[in-house]
């Protein structure tokens, strides 16, 4: 970028400097598969660049959530960035959904195969964000007390990446051992002969449960709100599966990128009302089921998700499933859920129904008789006592505004970037968002709901791309026009309410709605409109010389701040 000037600082960990009065180019804010993707990209690009990371080594989701079980939900040869094999980077996954050790080695090879470990400042927060109107720059302080200036600024926080705090009193008082999922330690917890309880049935408890009740003594999960559990059925692959997928790999990708959610899987074309009998609805749920995954959901009916009988039809199907592996009656009928399919989003479990037939594994109902408090001994509903030798919480996020709200971010009017997400949710394509200049967003709020990794290398493309356009026109700043925010934002809604998922959602306080949390605005955090329309989005957006945005140059951005 532009050379240095007196006012530019050499960083004392790589010696990397950026330009025209700023310490880098772009700071980019974690060091999970976003800011890992990201800070390779600006590489690439000429940029200097340096990411700031809290906890001690890259991951982000996958450094954190290491309670046992943690595995992902979107199959292997899908969960990987997809330009490594380009590079040289070979990798091949040892399972259809691999552990999150592996996923952590992964990410560490990736990060060192890249030689990008010298460019993250680990065990730091950034705590402040500021942009100053006067450099046309980002001022970043760090919970070290360090600050430092940019062009662009990069958040890569990730989804999940807020666990909720366990929301009973008296936690301080609890004599045993207690857990967050999200926070898991790195030292090996121990069940043997003991009593352990687990709060909440969602996507990670789901994980945690099987695992936990090889070992406790005693099991008691305490759940709120049942879930439609899909079974993953995951195996290891064999040599023979992993040369053919490295040898597929591009094809693979190219359907991900197609798919509705991103993931390897073929829509179904087949609707519900296509088929005449009973018994060929079933037979085609029966083969979603045993095929195991989501594709429960996508290779069986195309109107799952639109058609409020198909939808029920599966769900039917399911609480069928549920009612003839738990062999207990009630704790089967309790383990059935009534509400719309994915309008919480279903968790893949592993023989996580068939644990309920264990003699050391208890459910507990707490709808209608919650939890009211953590005790010495152990925890008490409105009605009863228990007591437990170890609690571990699953209880969830505070997804995706929650982590930036966690930083005094603030745009070019001084207003914090999270009271005006809560406020007034308005981004462009969930990567920008007016009065914050030059600010790119990974895995921002109105991103497409969908596998991960292949949202983020488009995310990350298109800002590379974005910033290099910038830089070949002489632009310094780039802002997002209100009224195309606006735009997308009425979209994302729109096709959120074309769905059979929004009624649902908000009765079962679905978190990608932001119903989990009391004071968050419930709205759609997520693009449900499929990955391919979204891909199509960003591209037009670029072929079409950026309409959403206005550029200026040093020259006029200056004239401005006058
Ligand atoms: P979650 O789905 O929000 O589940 C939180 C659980 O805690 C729910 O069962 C909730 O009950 C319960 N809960 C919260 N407060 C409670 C209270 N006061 N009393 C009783 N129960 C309470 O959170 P999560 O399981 O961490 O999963 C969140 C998301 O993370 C998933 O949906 C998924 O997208 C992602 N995840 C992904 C993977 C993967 O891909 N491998 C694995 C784990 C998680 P209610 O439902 O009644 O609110």
């Amino acid at each position: 970028m532009a050379g240095t000037t007196s006012e530019t600082k050499v960083d004392t960990v790589n010696g990397t400097t950026g330009g025209a009065g700023v310490d880098y180019d772009a700071l980019v804010i974690g060091a999970g598969f976003g800011g890992i993707r990201m800070l390779h990209e600006l590489g690439k690009r000429g940029l200097s660049a340096k990411a700031f990371e809290s906890g001690s080594g890259v991951g982000g989701t996958w450094y954190w959530n290491r309670y046992p079980g943690a595995r992902t939900d979107s199959e292997s040869w899908v969960y990987i960035l997809t330009f490594l094999e380009e590079l040289g980077m070979d990798w091949d996954w040892k399972e259809r959904f691999p552990t999150q050790p592996e996923v952590e080695v992964y990410l560490n090879r990736v990060t060192d195969h890249l030689d990008l470990r010298k460019k993250i400042e680990f065990n730091t927060q950034v705590t402040a964000a500021h942009w100053d109107e006067s450099k046309n720059a980002w001022k970043i302080t760090t919970s070290k007390g360090n600050t430092y200036t940019c062009t662009f600024l990069i958040t890569a926080t990730g989804p999940l990446a807020t666990p909720l705090k366990p929301p009973f009193p008296g936690l301080e008082s609890f004599k045993g051992e207690w857990y967050q999922t999200g926070l898991w330690p790195k030292h090996k917890v121990d069940f043997a002969g003991k009593r352990v309880a687990v709060v909440g049935t969602g996507a990670t408890a789901v994980q945690v449960i099987p695992v936990v009740a090889h070992n406790a003594k005693t099991l008691t999960v305490f759940q709120r709100t049942p879930n439609y559990v899909l079974p993953a059925r995951n195996y290891p692959l064999t040599e023979d599966q992993q040369v053919a997928l490295r040898r597929e790999s591009e094809k693979v990708l190219k359907r991900a990128r197609s798919q509705s959610f991103g993931m390897d899987f073929v829509d179904a074309t087949l609707k519900s009302t296509d088929l005449e009998t009973e018994a060929e609805i079933q037979r085609v749920l029966e083969f979603g089921w045993e095929i195991g995954g989501f594709r429960f959901i996508f290779e069986t009916f195309a109107d799952m998700l639109t058609n409020a009988k198909c939808n029920d039809m599966a769900a039917e199907f399911v609480r069928n499933k549920i009612q003839s592996i738990v062999k207990d009656k009630k704790t089967a009928e309790l383990l059935c859920p009534h509400y719309t399919i994915l309008s919480k989003r279903p968790p893949l479990g592993h023989f996580y129904y068939e644990t309920f037939n264990r003699d050391n594994v208890e459910l507990v109902d707490v709808k209608d008789d919650p939890i009211q408090a953590i005790t010495p001994n152990g925890l008490h509903t409105g009605t009863k006592e228990y007591e437990f030798d170890m609690i571990i919480f699953a209880v969830g996020f505070d997804a995706i505004t929650g982590t930036l709200a966690q930083i005094d971010l603030r745009g070019s009017e001084h207003q914090l970037l999270a009271e005006q997400l809560n406020k007034d949710m308005a981004t462009a394509y969930g990567i920008t968002a007016p009065g914050f200049p030059n600010l790119f967003m990974v895995s921002g709020p109105q991103a497409p709901f969908a596998n991960i990794p292949v949202i983020i290398d488009n995310t990350v493309d298109w800002i590379g791309k974005t910033i290099s356009f910038m830089r070949s026109n002489g632009y310094e700043r780039i802002d997002t026009k209100e009224d195309f925010a606006k735009n997308w934002s009425e979209q994302v809604e729109a096709a959120f309410n074309a769905t059979v998922l929004p009624e649902g959602a908000k009765e079962t306080r679905s978190w990608y709605i932001g119903a989990n949390l009391e004071g968050k605005t419930v709205r759609p955090l997520f693009w449900f409109g499929g990955v391919g329309p979204y891909f199509a989005h960003c591209e037009r957006e670029i072929n079409e010389g950026y309409p959403g945005f206005v550029f200026s140059s040093p020259e006029q951005a200056s004239r401005a701040r006058l």
